[in-house]
C-alpha cells in the first residue's frame, strides 16, 4: 500500500467515526428538542394540535440521522485487516448506502402507517381529558350532543378548499364557565375499515343540501386511507350554532360519553342464559336496554 493512500485511509476512517457519531447526536438532539417543545406547550388543546401537526415528521428525521450514522459506521468495518482501496471499498460504500437507505425508508413506512394507531390513543387522551378551569381550578365536562353535527366558519364558507371544523364544548356545571375548543376535521385521522390502520383522513368536502334561505345544512366528507386507499363518504348535519350559542347551553346528562369507545353487556337471565352486545355509544347501549325483552331474544 502507498503512502497515499495509506493516508487517505486514515483520514476516511477518522471521519466515518466522526460522522457516525455526530449523527448519533444529532439524532438525540432532534429528539429531545421535539419533546421540550411538546413539554413546553401547558394547553391540551394546543399540545394535541402541535403533536398531531409534528410527531411524525420529527420522529422521521430522527431515524433519517440514525440511518445516516449507521451508514458512516458501516465504512468502519474491517478498517485493521485490509490493504488499501480496493474493490471492497467500492462494496463496503454501497452496502452502507444501502443500510441508511433501509432504516430511513423501513422507519418512514412504520411512521407513516402504523404509527398513527399509537398516535391516535395519545391526540384523544390529550382531547379527552377533562379541562380544569382556570378560574375555579374545577373539573370541566364535555358536553355530548350533536356529535355528527360540524361546523363551518363563517370565513370558511366562501372559500373553495371547505373544510369543516368540530367544536368540543366544556362546560363548568357549578359557575356555567364554557371552554370551546375547535378541531379541523381533516386534519385528524380516523381508523380505516378495510385495513384497520389509523390512516382515513379527509380529502375533500361538499355541501350536498342547502336550506330555503341558501345556508349550507348537509356536508359529504370524502375520505381516503392513506395506505390501503379505500374510500368511504359520510355525510353530516352542519351545525347553525355558532361557538358563542354553546354558552347557554346546560349539559343534558352526568358522565363523559364522549370518552367511551366501546360498551360490552352481559346479560344473564334467571334460567341460566346469557347474551353478549356491544355498543359503540351510551345513547346506543340505552336505547338497547329501555327496549330490552329477554324473552325475545332466546
Ligand atoms: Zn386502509
Amino acid at each position: 500500500m502507498n503512502k497515499s493512500n495509506e493516508g487517505f485511509l486514515e483520514l476516511w476512517y477518522s471521519s466515518m467515526m466522526i460522522g457516525s457519531i455526530s449523527m448519533v447526536a444529532l439524532a438525540i438532539i432532534v429528539y429531545l428538542i421535539y419533546k421540550m417543545r411538546v413539554s413546553m406547550i401547558n394547553d391540551l388543546k394546543e399540545k394535541h394540535d402541535f403533536i398531531n401537526q409534528n410527531e411524525v415528521k420529527w420522529y422521521k428525521w430522527f431515524y433519517y440521522l440514525i440511518g445516516a450514522a449507521a451508514a458512516f459506521a458501516v465504512n468502519l468495518y474491517g478498517q485493521d485487516n485490509n490493504g488499501g482501496i480496493g474493490i471492497w471499498f467500492i462494496v463496503r460504500l454501497f452496502i452502507s448506502i444501502c443500510a441508511a437507505t433501509l432504516i430511513g425508508y423501513v422507519a418512514s413506512l412504520v411512521l407513516e402507517y402504523y404509527y398513527p394507531t399509537v398516535l391516535n390513543f395519545k391526540l384523544r387522551r390529550l382531547r379527552y381529558t377533562p379541562r380544569v378551569n382556570p378560574k375555579t381550578g374545577s373539573k370541566m365536562r364535555l358536553l355530548s350532543e350533536d356529535e355528527e353535527d360540524v361546523h363551518l366558519d363563517e370565513g370558511m364558507q366562501a372559500e373553495e378548499n371547505l373544510f369543516s371544523i368540530d367544536y368540543d364544548v366544556w362546560v363548568d356545571e357549578k359557575t356555567g364557565d364554557v371552554k370551546i375548543e375547535k378541531y379541523q376535521g381533516h386534519l385528524l385521522a380516523l381508523q380505516c375499515n378495510n385495513c384497520g390502520f389509523y390512516t382515513m383522513k379527509v380529502q375533500r368536502e361538499e355541501i350536498v343540501e342547502r336550506n330555503e334561505d341558501g345556508s349550507p345544512r348537509e356536508l359529504l366528507k370524502h375520505y381516503q386511507c392513506a395506505y390501503c386507499k379505500n374510500v368511504r363518504a359520510t355525510q353530516f348535519t352542519i351545525s347553525r350554532k355558532e361557538a358563542e350559542d354553546y354558552k347557554n347551553q346546560k349539559p343534558k346528562r352526568k358522565g363523559n360519553p364522549k370518552n367511551v369507545e366501546l360498551i360490552k353487556m352481559d346479560v344473564h337471565s334467571n334460567l341460566g342464559h346469557k347474551k353478549s352486545f356491544e355498543f359503540s355509544s351510551v345513547e346506543e347501549a340505552q336505547k338497547f336496554l329501555s327496549e330490552f325483552d329477554f324473552d325475545k331474544l332466546v
